[in-house]
């Protein structure tokens, strides 16, 4: 069997910030998708998000369109991430006004032979749907992250916890960097949404669920999310990509 897929991302500043730090890509043909959610004050936060994702986005595509890519899926990755942190280096050490500055970076690759790979460092997410069950494939890297996998804190209380905006691992030229690699495996049927803190700290996962499971086209899907963030408040940037995975055989129909 083989998957294919349609694909659709949006992205709002919300209703209380001037400018928007997000950055995200949408490349169905190479299947390359991601999110990144810069910081480091209003200019130099839209610098590495932006930076960050052109490059983790040409490095992607370059290995998706190189001969054996499925065997070096892993490999693509990690460099994407470690050329993604080279350029906010380069840029900060070019550029004293974008020191300090960092993003996260959620970056996947799908394969037709419905093999998934993903990048994944700082807070932003990637969640599956898959027989109406929601699921956050990515974990944070933040604070309250680890010590709710720790035992210290509940769930719902790190949600509103006020450390709950600490990262512990941002791609940065303050810190070294350490992406999660995952090898998942996508399904007909599947469908796939990558967003950063400014949805679903306005959204629950009951509330994500219900938009995602509501049969709509993905740009309605994008629209309802980004609006339902908005009316929750639309404290921050809101970004959604919308991957839907098809069987190749049923869609050639
Ligand atoms: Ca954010």
């Amino acid at each position: 069997m083989t998957i294919t897929w349609d694909a659709f991302g949006s992205t709002d500043p919300g209703r209380i910030r001037a400018g928007n730090e997000d950055a995200f890509r949408v490349d169905p043909e190479h299947g390359v998708f991601l999110v990144a959610d810069g910081m480091g004050g209003h200019a130099a936060g839209e610098v590495a998000s932006a930076l960050v994702a052109k490059t983790a986005a040409e490095v992607l595509t370059r290995a998706v369109e190189g001969n054996g890519y499925e065997a070096r899926f892993r490999d693509g990755l990690a460099e994407a991430t470690r050329m993604a942190h080279d350029a906010i280096v380069t840029c900060c050490a070019d550029d004293p006004r974008t020191r300090g500055m960092g993003t996260t970076l959620t970056a996947c690759v799908l394969h037709p032979s419905g093999r998934l790979g993903v990048a994944h460092i700082g807070d932003s997410r990637l969640y599956r749907l898959r027989a109406e069950e929601l699921e956050q494939l990515t974990v944070d890297h933040t604070w309250v992250q680890r010590e709710v996998a720790a035992g210290r804190l509940g769930a719902e209380a790190a949600r509103h916890h006020h450390l709950a905006h600490i990262l512990t691992r941002v791609l940065s030229a303050e810190s070294d960097y350490e992406a999660d690699l995952l090898d998942e495996r996508a399904l007909p049927g599947d469908l796939l949404l990558l967003a950063t803190d400014g949805l679903y700290n306005m959204l629950g996962d009951e509330e994500i669920a219900r938009v995602l499971s509501s049969g709509a086209g993905l740009r309605s899907m994008a629209d309802a999310l980004i609006r339902a963030a908005n009316a929750a408040g639309g404290v921050d940037n809101i970004t959604v990509v919308l991957i839907r995975v098809n069987d190749s055989d049923v869609t050639a129909l």
